[in-house]
């Protein structure tokens, strides 16, 4: 059997390899590294991908939330609405804005933020929402876009985990998540869904003025070749980063089927154990499972981890610590919110291994493994 991964990144590289080394020396042999062709190209293919009429890229997924929430204007001890069960760079960049953190709770199934749980979170200085797609299961958009227009709220969508996921209205419109709020922003992190081979990552939206700020704060707030009306930052998608991407996006939806095979398969061998509860797939959207994450129930959660690693299965803590609990935010006081369900979660669940290229023989070997521990 092949060594279990959690990400089989070599793997799948070698599926692509004569494309992405022959794009990626196309750059080299161009000397184009900063901005050429394979980025404008990307932005484009992208664009059509989601749906979207603007997609900027720029250096990863944390300077996309930062991006977004510069261009609009949020000012000083403004309100951010988030997850706290979430990776940390969706809140850690509201805190470096001098914006205000408020961290609600989770839907028990989904693990997405609650909409009722928003709407009471919100003051007269709440500003924006920011809800997380997380492990590739979209938030509910549809309850939260009407909780945004009620109050005029911008809707950041944090779609790291979930490029590629389709969230369906109830009038039966369908949108790309990343492509519903006022700004999408998305990681091309290496084990991403979409995963460059370094740091990537872009901010999408379908509001002109919006992209044309969004554009300006990425590049030093130039409006002209060093003309600089607003402060901004340096942050860029290098031309190979986007050669390789360019190689990869095409191949998105086939890569988010073979996952979703594989999260079929864990689905069929533990159901009917009833210490194990299998990612629950709401019907609104399509699960594009970047993490196929367990609930345990009456299980040694951190046991049946040690054990794993024992037999060579890797298996992962998302999250260990939430964000509300974390020592970067101790000082404002953020342990004393009170997120029952995240706090439970952050118990409860474990991660499997999930990547395109799990074969039959590694999928059956890691649930046995799993059931040889949760009887
Ligand atoms: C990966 C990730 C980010 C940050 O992306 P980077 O490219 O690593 O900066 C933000 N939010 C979530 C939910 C993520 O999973």
């Amino acid at each position: 059997m092949r060594p279990i991964q959690m990400v089989d990144l070599k793997q799948q590289y070698l599926q692509i390899k004569q494309e992405v080394d022959a794009a990626i020396h196309e750059v080299i042999d161009n000397a184009s590294f900063i901005n050429g062709k394979a980025v404008q190209d990307f932005a484009a293919g992208l664009a059509a991908y989601l749906g979207v009429k603007h997609v900027i890229p720029c250096a990863n997924g944390t300077d996309a939330l930062q991006i977004a929430m510069m261009a609009l204007d949020l000012q000083p001890g403004d309100e951010v609405i988030s997850p706290s069960f979430t990776y940390i760079a969706t809140t850690e960049v509201v805190a470096l804005l001098k914006l205000k953190p408020v961290f609600v709770d989770v839907d028990p199934k989904t693990f997405c933020i609650d909409p009722v749980a928003i709407e009471k979170a919100i003051t007269p200085k709440t500003k924006a929402i920011v809800p997380v797609h997380l492990y590739g299961q979209a938030a509910d958009m549809e309850a939260i876009m009407a909780i945004a227009k009620k109050y005029s709220l911008a809707v950041i969508e944090d779609n790291a985990q979930a490029i590629g996921s389709d969230f369906c209205f109830s009038d039966g419109r369908k949108q790309k998540t990343g492509s519903i709020g006022t700004i999408g922003c998305t990681s091309f992190f290496p084990s991403k869904n979409l995963g460059c081979y370094g740091d990537g990552g872009a901010i999408c939206t379908n509001d002109d003025a919006l992209a044309d700020k969004m554009k300006k704060v990425a590049n030093h707030g130039q409006s002209k070749k060093y003309y600089h009306d607003i402060v901004g930052c340096n942050s860029r998608l290098d031309s190979i980063q986007a050669a390789v991407l360019n190689i990869k996006l095409p191949r998105l939806d086939a890569y988010i089927n073979a996952r979703r095979k594989a999260a079929d398969f864990y689905d069929n061998a533990f159901a009917g154990n009833p210490k194990i509860a299998v990612p629950f797939r709401a019907a609104n959207n399509k699960h594009v499972f970047h993490q196929y994450t367990l609930q345990l129930e009456g299980v040694d959660r951190d046991g049946l981890n040690q054990f794993l690693a024992d037999n060579q299965v890797p298996s992962m803590i998302y999250y260990p610590v939430p964000a509300h609990r974390q020592q970067m935010f101790a000082a404002s006081g953020a342990a004393s919110y009170v997120l029952p369900v995240t706090d439970w979660l952050t118990e409860r669940v474990i991660s499997l291994p999930m990547h395109t290229e799990l074969d039959q023989e590694q999928l059956n070997y890691i649930t046995s493994k799993v059931l040889e521990y949760v009887k």
